[in-house]
């Protein structure tokens, strides 16, 4: 059981027209109720994100957007900016999932970059890492981690880290229905956490919220959070189930 406010955040991918996000949003809002002690947002995809925020205007629901890139704006056809999703009522942005790195091959280093100008933009970053199953059989689930927390987060100070969140979401473990042990998944995020603390100091390390993504669902949920170092949980498959996230909700309240 984490010692820190759990994190819960739903990664809504590319599902859902307008309407039916409205309609999901809602569902939500009513399953939850008023779960105080637990921070919970959902991560629409673009187009749905405006009718989204006013779905969850004066609940206690966040909104995040899935990705978001480098500049404020101008010729970059096709992206989003921070400020735009400042503007449409987002607090947090997704960085560096692992389908914007393996599908659409995007870098460490764009990571980085966008990383740091969303949070000097002011959103808040939930920043994803996590090995492949080829990494996990050979045995250099730490070194990936290692490689993608030192280029993501460098140039970050212990005051930006305040608005970070990462989740260690193995590559192999998303959208398969194969989740992660518990112990698979508290041995990285201790690793995590232990970077954490060589690189930006105890104090950022013990206040860092860590959230597990891969498969959650109801029936691994409190398994997995009972565990010291795990704050949370970035879902997605179970999170387009009001009913679901809701229960994984409830299991960090
Ligand atoms: C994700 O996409 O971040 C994720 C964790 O997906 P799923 O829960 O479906 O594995």
């Amino acid at each position: 059981m984490a010692l820190r406010k759990a994190i819960v955040a739903g990664n809504w991918k590319m599902n859902n027209l307008v309407a039916e996000a409205v309609a999901l949003a809602e569902e939500v809002r009513s399953s939850l109720g008023q779960v105080r002690t637990v921070d919970v947002a959902v991560c629409p995809t673009y187009t749905s994100l405006y009718a989204v925020g006013k779905a969850l205007e004066g609940s206690f629901i966040q909104l995040g957007a899935q990705d978001a890139y480098i500049k404020p704006s101008g010729a970059f056809t096709g992206e989003i900016s921070p400020q735009m999703l400042l503007d449409v009522g987002c607090m947090w942005t997704i960085i560096g999932h692992s389908e914007r790195r393996h599908v659409l091959g995007e870098s460490d280093a764009l990571q980085n970059a966008k990383t740091r100008f969303a949070l000097s933009s002011g959103l808040k970053v939930m920043f994803c890492i996590g090995e492949l199953l080829d990494e996990r059989k050979a045995n250099i689930t730490n070194k990936v981690l290692e490689r993608q927390l030192t280029l993501g987060l460098a140039g970050l100070s212990p005051e930006n880290l305040e608005n970070v969140v990462i989740a260690y979401e193995p590559v192999w473990a998303i959208g398969t229905g194969e989740t992660a042990s518990p112990e698979q998944a508290e041995e990285a995020h201790v690793f995590i956490r232990g970077w954490v603390a060589k690189v930006f100091g105890d104090a950022s390390a013990s206040q860092m919220r860590i959230q597990y993504g891969g498969s959650v669902t109801p029936k691994t949920v409190e398994g997995l959070f009972e565990k010291e170092n795990i704050d949370g949980f970035l879902v997605g498959g179970a999170s387009l189930k009001p009913v679901d996230f809701a229960v994984i909700v409830q299991a960090c309240a």
